[in-house]
C-alpha cells in the first residue's frame, strides 16, 4: 500500500519546529484539515513553498509507525503575493485562516469550503483597504452557511412574514433567527442586535454571490458595523468563542 498520499490544498498556517523544521496546517479539498512537518533550512525551496496562502497539489509521506506526516512535495498553482503587501490584506487573510483552523475546516463539508476559501483569497490579492473587510464579512457569511448556521433573513422567526426590505430588522440570539418590527417592538436592546435597512439588503444580496464581484455590493460605515458585528456574533457563538483577529479587520 501506498504510503505517499495526494491532495489539494491551501496552506493555512506554518510554525517553525526544532533547528531547521516547521510544521504546517492545510485545508485541503479532500480530507479537511491536515497536519504535517516539512523538513529543510531557510534555503529550502520546499519550506519557501508552503507559506500561509499557496494553494496546489500536496503530496504527503504518511508514517504509519510513528503515526506521523511529513511534505514530500508541493506544487504551488496559486501563490498569491499580493496578500502580504498590504496590512488590511495580511489581517483578513489571517483572521480566515483562524476561523477555518477553529471549524473544524467547514465541518466535513470540504468539496464546497475549500473553492470557497481560495475564492476569497483571490479577491483579497488585489483588494484595497476597504474591499478587503468586506471580503472578510461576506467570508465570514458565506462560512456560517458552509456550518449551517446562516440565519434566514427573508422571514420573520416569530410570525413568519416577510419583513419589509427598506425596514429594520432586529437578529433575536436566542430564537437564532430576525424579528420584524412588529415583533421586536418592546424588546430593542437586550438579546436583539439591530440590522439597518442597508446591512440587510447587503448580506441578502451577497448571500449568492462569488467575492470577485463584492467590488459591485458597496457598504455605508453605519451598515457595514451592523453587518460585521451580526456575522462575528454568530460565529463566536458557534465556535463558543470569539478571535481578537477578527477586531483587527476593519
Ligand atoms: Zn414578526
Amino acid at each position: 500500500m501506498s504510503r505517499t498520499e495526494t491532495y489539494t490544498a491551501l496552506v493555512l498556517k506554518t510554525q517553525n519546529s526544532g533547528e531547521s523544521n516547521r510544521e504546517a496546517w492545510f485545508l485541503t479539498e479532500e480530507a479537511g484539515l491536515l497536519r504535517a512537518t516539512v523538513f529543510g533550512g531557510p534555503k529550502s525551496k520546499l519550506r519557501s513553498h508552503v507559506s500561509p496562502h499557496n494553494s496546489g497539489k500536496l503530496w504527503i509521506y504518511r508514517d504509519p509507525v510513528r503515526n506521523s506526516r511529513k511534505v514530500s512535495d508541493f506544487d504551488v498553482q496559486s501563490w498569491r503575493p499580493g496578500i502580504r503587501e498590504l496590512w488590511e490584506r495580511i489581517m483578513a487573510a489571517s483572521a480566515i485562516a483562524e476561523t477555518i483552523l477553529s471549524s473544524q475546516g467547514g465541518g466535513g463539508n470540504w468539496a464546497e469550503a475549500f473553492p470557497s476559501v481560495c475564492q476569497s483569497l483571490d479577491a483579497l490579492d488585489g483588494s484595497g483597504e476597504e474591499l478587503s473587510g468586506r471580503i472578510f464579512i461576506h467570508f465570514l457569511w458565506n462560512w456560517l452557511d458552509i456550518l449551517g448556521l446562516r440565519p434566514d433573513l427573508e422571514h420573520c422567526v416569530s410570525c413568519a412574514c416577510e419583513p419589509d426590505g427598506d425596514g429594520v430588522l432586529w437578529y433575536d440570539s436566542i430564537e437564532g433567527g430576525v424579528l420584524c418590527a412588529d415583533c421586536a417592538r418592546g424588546r430593542e436592546g437586550g438579546s436583539l442586535l439591530r440590522l439597518g435597512p442597508g446591512a440587510g439588503k447587503w448580506l441578502r444580496a451577497v448571500a449568492g454571490i462569488v467575492p470577485s464581484e463584492l467590488k459591485r455590493y458597496s457598504l455605508d460605515t453605519v451598515s457595514r458595523t451592523e453587518a460585521k458585528h451580526l456575522v462575528t456574533s454568530l460565529m463566536s457563538h458557534a465556535l463558543g468563542r470569539g478571535f481578537s483577529s477578527w477586531e483587527n479587520v476593519s
